[in-house]
């Protein structure tokens, strides 16, 4: 049974109507519990829940430390090319916005992997948007292959891709694979998705699944906060969590948080997520998937990340650049959006460690593959 089939048994209005009628027996109910059902997953998430905050920050930080002890994976994110042929209305690469375009050249992305690898990182995380003819397969390939000895993980971004695609990543030295389903509400969907590929809702669905089936290490999921009602999206994103975890207990499933931010296009978010319930949100994921990574980047601001630091949280990113070429030039080309926390790596490194958390370059090695 593919999530497709999964998903279709919850429509949004229900999941929507059954989070605003929980109420503090079923919040308290869910407090108690060793194991979330989904009904004490959607008390979490409910509006009544929020007055269980306290409670909540203080068993999801409890989970995380014993699960993951107090270490936070630190990785970087390396765009190598903002040319798209989509339309999210959202982002900055939208293709309809007049931005300058770049696609770096090996030796570019070689130069910019390098920055990276002296401020310390071993992982690194590539994206691309949709651009198969300027930015290919074969061209995505020849990227990894050249970073590839500077870094111990490399994960991507980038356009949905079949099966034997991820397996040709994997050979060429990706470990990991990161698709946001940006909102699973069908048709704010397709309205937030007026043309291009992307606008095939399940072939964007069934993407981690792919990627799952192709022997993925790592696969990280998430909703992009703003554009639909963020419980309902959390719902599914919880779903799909467990869904993953429950099918491919081999690989490590994430979750990220990516809230909008300022872009070229000037979106607004439709439904605005509100810091408090950001940390609801975190909290509640952590206290229905023990296991799972739970992801910050520095789309928030410096002082919210040093706040959700003990909530849950087991990566984050650091000093990132959204634009081509950004970290060894000044960038002349566009970003994707703007960056909240502007802390160099070395800084969040630092202050991580004044909070008794040991912040991490590295967690893994693909030697740890070979046979
Ligand atoms: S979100 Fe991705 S696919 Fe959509 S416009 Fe931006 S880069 Fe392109």
């Amino acid at each position: 049974m593919s999530f497709l089939e999964v998903i279709k048994e919850f429509h949004p209005k229900d999941v929507a109507q059954a989070i605003e009628a929980k109420g503090p027996e079923d919040v308290e109910h869910a407090l108690g519990a060793k194991r979330l059902s989904l009904d004490d997953f959607m008390a979490l998430l409910s509006p009544c829940a929020e007055a269980y905050l306290e409670e909540m920050a203080q068993k999801a930080h409890a989970i995380t430390v014993k699960r993951f002890g107090k270490t936070i994976l630190l990785y970087a994110p390396l765009y190598i090319s903002n040319e798209c042929s989509n339309s999210c209305s959202y982002c900055g690469f939208n293709v309809t916005n007049k931005i300058p375009r770049k696609t770096l050249t090996l030796d570019e992305i070689e130069e910019e992997a390098k920055v990276l690898h002296n401020q310390g990182f071993r992982h690194v995380l590539l994206l691309t948007g949709e651009a198969p003819s300027r930015c290919g397969l074969d061209y995505i390939e020849a990227a990894i292959r050249r970073i590839r000895p500077l870094f111990s993980s490399i994960a991507v971004e980038i356009y949905p891709l079949d099966e034997a695609g991820y397996r040709r990543l994997i050979n060429a030295g990706v470990d990991g694979l990161t698709v946001y389903q940006e909102t699973y509400d069908k048709d704010l969907y397709l309205n937030l998705h007026p043309r291009g590929k992307k606008r095939d809702y399940v072939w964007r669905l069934l993407t981690p699944e792919r990627g799952g089936r192709a022997g993925m290490r790592r696969i990280g999921i998430g909703a992009l906060l703003g554009l639909s009602d963020f419980r309902v999206d959390g719902f599914y994103t919880g779903l799909h969590a467990m869904y993953l975890q429950k099918h491919f207990w081999r690989t490590q499933v994430t979750v990220s948080f990516p809230r909008i931010r300022p872009a070229e296009g000037g979106f607004r978010p439709l439904s605005p997520v509100t810091d408090k319930n950001l940390v609801q949100l975190i909290c509640a994921m952590r206290l229905l998937i023990h296991d799972a990574g739970l992801v910050l980047s520095t789309r928030e601001s410096a002082e919210l990340r040093n706040n959700l630091l003990p909530l849950g949280i087991t990566q984050m990113s650091a000093g990132s650049c959204t634009a081509p070429g950004g970290y060894s030039h000044k960038a002349d080309t566009a970003g994707q959006f703007e960056i909240h926390d502007t802390r160099t790596p070395e800084d969040v490194f630092s202050y991580i460690r004044s909070r008794g958390y040991d912040p991490v370059w590295k967690d893994w090695d693909t030697a740890f593959l070979s046979k």
